[in-house]
């Protein structure tokens, strides 16, 4: 299964990222592909096509066009890529582990059934009486399903696929459970489903940024373009604000000319929004959350807990500009 090769992007000279100015939230460049449905469930493992696509550019996230409700600088970060085994919840744990370590208080939800996420911290999510299932649909105040571990998890269960049809309609589900605690964090990180579906909706609804993790070894930018999709919609309906904050390349191996590849590809389409850090493979990601820890924690000085310690600090970075540029416009 080789790399999706891409088409020379039209206009040769156009940049990836577009300028941050314009208010106006850029359409997919295939607009037969927009989705009506709020609603765009993939397989988590959908085949890998080796069909040519054009790629969008994901918005980017526009200066000081995301005010949290209450005003504060909150993050809401939503970890999204449809295909399953790209490290949504490797970077969600770890992402957020490095941040609370620089003296940010962090929250992370996890939002996928399978509760991955949970189990990485020791918990299992099939004794876990209740969850953010019952924090969407029944309305318990998320602070009663919050665990403290190396840093608040809002837990899940196995009845959290059950959410799915009982969120027909109910977009706005997580951003209002998120009002009660939101002023207690600077970030909350949400692990979603390896689906387009309503809870990822719901993340991307709650989110003032997605960043989505790329796997280097199997590149899909069709699942690039079908997200893309899904929050141009979301942007139209239901929170303007939210787009692409970044895309962070995982499972890296320098040595091959495949993972090399990938980055180039990356970064030919959508520039400035891939991070600088690269997550590099190592059996590490996959035993810490055996012993329930993180790997900042699992191996502490290790080259893995580092990779995303630099990934926290190109966030951090990148907020402290966006909150700096905030501020001088209302001074
Ligand atoms: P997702 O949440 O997108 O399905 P996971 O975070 O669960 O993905 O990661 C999928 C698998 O890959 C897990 O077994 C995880 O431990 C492993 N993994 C994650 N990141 C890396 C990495 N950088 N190198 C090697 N294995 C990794
Ligand atoms: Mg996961």
């Amino acid at each position: 299964m080789g790399l999706i090769r891409l088409l020379p992007r039209s206009g040769g000279a156009q940049p990836a990222v577009e300028p941050v100015d314009d208010a106006t939230p850029e359409m997919p460049l295939e607009e037969e592909a927009v989705v009506e449905s709020p609603v765009v469930s993939e397989p988590a493992h959908e085949p890998e096509s080796a069909e040519v696509v054009p790629v969008a550019s994901p918005s980017v996230q526009r200066e000081g066009s995301a005010p949290t409700p209450q005003g504060t600088a909150t993050r809401v970060i939503a970890l999204a890529n449809q295909k399953g085994g790209v490290a949504k919840t490797t970077t969600t744990l770890n992402l957020g582990v490095a941040l609370s370590e620089t003296g940010h208080r962090v929250l992370i939800i996890d939002l996928d059934p399978q509760g991955n996420l949970t189990m990485s911290q020791g918990l299992n999510p099939d004794v876990i009486e209740r969850s953010m299932f019952d924090v969407l649909v029944h309305k318990i105040p998320i602070s009663e399903i919050i665990e403290h571990r190396e840093v608040d998890l809002a837990v899940a269960s196995i009845d959290l696929a059950g959410a799915e049809l009982a969120l027909i309609g109910r977009e706005r589900s997580l951003e209002k459970a998120l009002a009660e605690v939101r002023a207690s964090y600077d970030y909350v990180l949400v692990d979603t489903p390896p689906s387009l579906g309503l809870l990822t909706i719901n993340a991307f609804v709650a989110a003032t940024g997605v960043i989505v993790p790329v796997q280097c070894e199997y590149l899909s930018l069709r699942g690039l373009v079908q997200l893309e999709n899904t929050l141009a919609m979301v942007r139209e309906n239901l929170n303007p604000h939210v787009g692409v904050e970044g895309i962070v390349a995982t499972m890296f191996d320098g040595r091959t000319l495949h993972s090399r590849e990938a980055i180039e590809i990356l970064e030919e389409n959508f520039g400035e929004l891939v991070y600088r850090t690269r997550i590099r493979k190592t059996v590490r990601y996959a035993e810490a959350p055996v012993k329930g820890s993180s790997v900042l924690k699992y191996d502490p000085s290790g080259a893995a807990a580092e990779a995303y310690r630099e990934l926290a600090r190109e966030i951090v970075a990148a907020k402290e500009a966006e909150d700096g540029a905030q501020a001088r416009k209302h001074a």
